[in-house]
């Protein structure tokens, strides 16, 4: 009985928005997808590429700063959704150069919310409209070693200018949920893991590195702690939300695994071992090298997932294990996606952060 979703989907070509939308098009196939995305280093029409021929799926560049191209394609595609993951997301890169991190988490959230509210009120607002907030645990800030994992009440502590932008935009969706009641719904994830992971995150870093023969930077005593998911869990869980979450409220959404980075590292020097053939150094944790820490380096993230569980009856499907292994063998068969990216604008930023 309800309306086939309209859905917009910004950073709809970046690490987790792909992976959503290529969720949601294998599940809601009658559901008109429109990806809007201003392909910045971390966005790549490449993993879209299997969709772009299907009648329901529209992809249109451009940034969510632009006003006048938002309200033209809510309006024009009549849209009843709004999944929003566009962002500026790796914290080393907030740190060389934050203002794009202002500009576009800030500026660009606010320019969607706004865009929604008028075009929401103008075509009588319905029962199941909604705008997913994709957010991050980061806002929360640290933990202390003891302390218990970052629920939805937790104080906003946000460290780095990535995190702090992330911030910003969540009190605007709360915001304007609580002022105009516009449906927004925030999510707070841990740090995802998976297909079309951008090389310069941890986890594609260390698998490319090793594949290279290069050192593998860990920060620091590599005993940071991170809580880990599998992209694909992440689309179930806003999948759910979209479904069954209700407006105004955040929900957390973690796989409650937590691991010390250099932990992580073990974990994938061993499984490249065991799965990539012909390393040139094996095995491949005499590639580790210590560097200098991350500037304010938030030492543990762990969430308390409780209440997407409860209320809503998500739960992640893999274990770390499992979905490391399915990671690396995505990696291992597609180097026509990562090997382009490792650009002469990649290098640089690669030189400049490793310094
Ligand atoms: P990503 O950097 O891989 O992708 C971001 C996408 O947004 C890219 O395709 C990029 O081209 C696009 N983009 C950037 N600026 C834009 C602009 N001004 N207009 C239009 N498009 C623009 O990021 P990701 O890791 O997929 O993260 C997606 C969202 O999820 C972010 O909001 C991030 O804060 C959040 N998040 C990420 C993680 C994680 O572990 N990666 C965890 C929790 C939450």
């Amino acid at each position: 009985s309800q309306e086939p979703r309209r859905l917009l989907i910004t950073g709809g070509a970046g690490f987790i928005g792909s992976n959503f939308v290529h969720h949601w098009c294998e599940h809601y196939k009658s559901d008109r997808v429109v990806v809007l995305d201003a392909l910045t280093y971390a966005g790549n029409r490449n993993t879209l590429k299997e969709l772009e021929g299907l009648e329901n799926f529209r992809f249109v560049q451009g940034d969510i700063c632009d006003r006048a191209l938002v309200d033209n394609l809510l309006e024009e595609e009549a849209i009843n959704t709004v999944a929003h993951f566009a962002a500026e997301s790796h914290v080393d890169r907030s740190i060389l150069g934050p203002d794009a991190f202002v500009r576009t988490n800030v500026v660009g959230t606010f320019t969607l919310l706004e865009s929604f509210r008028q075009h929401w009120d103008g075509r009588g607002s319905k029962n199941s409209d909604r705008f997913l907030h994709v957010s991050t645990d980061e806002v929360y800030g640290t933990l202390g070693p003891d302390d218990h994992p970052f629920t939805e009440t937790t104080p906003y502590a946000p460290n780095s200018p990535y995190s702090a932008s992330k911030a910003g935009s969540d009190h605007l969706a709360r915001a304007y949920y609580h002022t105009y009641g516009v449906p927004t719904i925030i999510t707070n994830c841990s740090n995802n893991y998976g297909p079309y992971h951008f090389p310069e995150k941890l986890i594609p870093l260390m698998c490319i590195n090793i594949l290279l023969g290069k050192p593998l930077p860990v920060y620091g005593d590599g005993q940071n702690i991170r809580d880990w998911l599998y992209v694909r869990d992440h689309c179930s869980a806003l999948d759910t939300v979209i479904h069954k979450g209700v407006p105004g409220e955040t929900y957390n959404v973690g796989g409650n695994n937590e691991v010390k980075n250099l932990d992580l590292v073990h974990m994938l020097c061993d499984l490249m071992d065991e799965l990539a053939p012909n390393l040139p150094v094996k095995p491949a944790k005499e590639l580790i090298t210590f560097v200098k820490d991350r500037p304010g380096h938030d030492r543990r993230y762990a969430i308390d997932a409780t209440k997407i569980k409860t209320e809503l009856g998500w739960s992640p499907s893999v274990t770390v294990e499992e979905g490391l292994r399915q990671t690396i063998e995505w990696y291992l068969t597609h180097e026509d996606w990562w090997r382009p990216l490792l650009s002469k604008e990649y290098q640089e930023y690669y030189a400049r952060v490793y310094a």
